[in-house]
């Protein structure tokens, strides 16, 4: 295990010692059974690695053992392992336990940090010093923590609906969930309204993200105009959806400009009652968001398989807080203030609209802006959900 390690050529020595005191079995015993839990996790891994992704035939006598032909057999060993080398399984286990060592503790973006590494740089994996293998970056359904990488990466390959497709659409739901329907698994009830919305949900959710940037806690540059040409060309038809919005978010990016995005949107959509998101799925100018009357009160959803939810169990969600319920009729700055995203200046906020360090924005340039929250769900026209969700709500953004 060690030749293939991430202990190897960085902590030569370390890697001796231990090996030499596995050896001769001197660890103390919490220590032997951290050893033991990984080792034992990167040989059954690896033992399993060839039939992953493979299909359950019962009774079937076609392999008898764990020869090496295996690992050669036509429709096994799907990333082209050698016998010992273990999946992602193994590899991100060992990035968490490296984390959990470095930082002493659970540490997020060190673990994120580390899983980016692994997919990229062969960090933990099985193969990164294989001579023979000429790609190092990583393989297998761990590869879905890496569609969460793509906005570290500058030449992007492949789009996030690309991606979506590929890795769970047809790998995870296609390869694996879908073999279960003969034993009674039935395909999940919005199905079909995921795979329609691919297209648009992760920009909305970006427009929700970048648009009440104060009240989150990330400082990201807006795509450029390399970036949004690559938006248009994957996702045709983006840039007359969401190119307006990004226009707006530039010229609101610096705090002399005094404008906040928000207040250049106008009105703020609604908010689910069931998942917190608001109203602008799966696309803010055709959103299925829309009020209903519940037991003489108006409640909120995003989408009719919230409200299905929601039915199932009204009891359960009917006493959830939103965003409204708590700062209805605000002032933004007072806000941020209430979340405490201001940093230990007293007055910068924490979250940023822009990577550019010239000019911070503190909580009097937000309080200059002056932009008060205000529900929309006092407002008129009445939205239903009788009018199903192909009708699309008022434009709302
Ligand atoms: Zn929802």
């Amino acid at each position: 295990m060690s030749g293939m390690s991430p202990f190897d050529e960085t902590h030569d020595a370390e890697r001796r010692h231990s090996t030499q005191r596995l050896r001769s079995g001197t660890m103390a015993e919490e220590e032997d059974r951290v050893f033991g839990a990984l080792l034992g996790l990167a040989i059954g891994d690896a033992l399993g690695a060839p039939l992953e992704f493979s299909p359950v035939r019962y009774g079937s006598t076609e392999l008898t053992g764990f020869d090496a032909a295996l690992w050669k057999k036509e429709h096994y060993n799907r990333f082209g392992l050698k016998p010992g080398q273990w999946t992602d399984d193994t590899s991100m286990a060992l990035c968490l336990a490296d984390s959990l060592l470095a930082r002493g503790g659970f540490d997020g973006r060190d673990l994120r940090l580390r899983f980016l590494n692994w997919w990229y740089f062969g960090y933990c994996n099985a193969f990164g010093f294989d001579a023979e293998r000429p790609v190092k970056h990583s393989v297998s359904l761990g590869g879905n923590i890496w569609l969460s990488f793509q906005e570290f990466v500058k030449h992007k390959t492949e789009s996030g609906k690309e991606m979506y497709q590929r890795w769970i659409l047809e790998d995870f739901y296609g390869n694996f969930y879908r073999k279960l329907e003969k034993y009674g698994i039935k395909q999940p009830r919005f199905m079909d309204q995921i795979v329609r919305n691919i297209d648009w949900a992760s920009h909305s959710a970006a427009v929700y993200l970048f648009g009440a940037w104060p009240e989150f806690y990330h400082r990201y540059d807006a795509p450029d105009e390399r970036e949004m040409e690559w938006f248009e060309k994957k996702y045709p038809g983006w840039y007359s959806h969401f190119g307006k919005f990004w226009e707006s978010y530039k010229r609101c990016d610096d705090p002399a400009s005094g404008s906040f995005i928000l207040k250049e949107l106008g009105r703020l959509p609604g908010f689910c009652q069931v998942c917190q998101f608001p109203w602008i799925f799966p696309r803010p100018d055709a959103s299925a968001g829309r009020r209903v009357l519940k037991n003489g009160k108006w409640v909120g959803f995003c989408s009719s398989a919230c409200e299905w939810i929601y039915n199932r169990e009204p009891d359960h969600y009917r006493g959830f807080k939103g965003f409204y319920d708590w700062c209805d009729g605000w002032e933004f700055s007072d806000v941020v203030r209430d979340l405490g995203y201001i940093r230990p200046d007293g007055k910068t906020l924490v979250a940023q609209p822009t990577l550019d360090m010239k000019r911070m924005w503190t909580v009097d340039d937000l309080k200059a802006c002056d932009y008060i929250v205000r529900s929309p769900m006092h407002d008129d026209p009445v939205i239903t959900g009788d009018r199903g969700d192909e009708l699309v709500s008022q434009d709302l953004l």
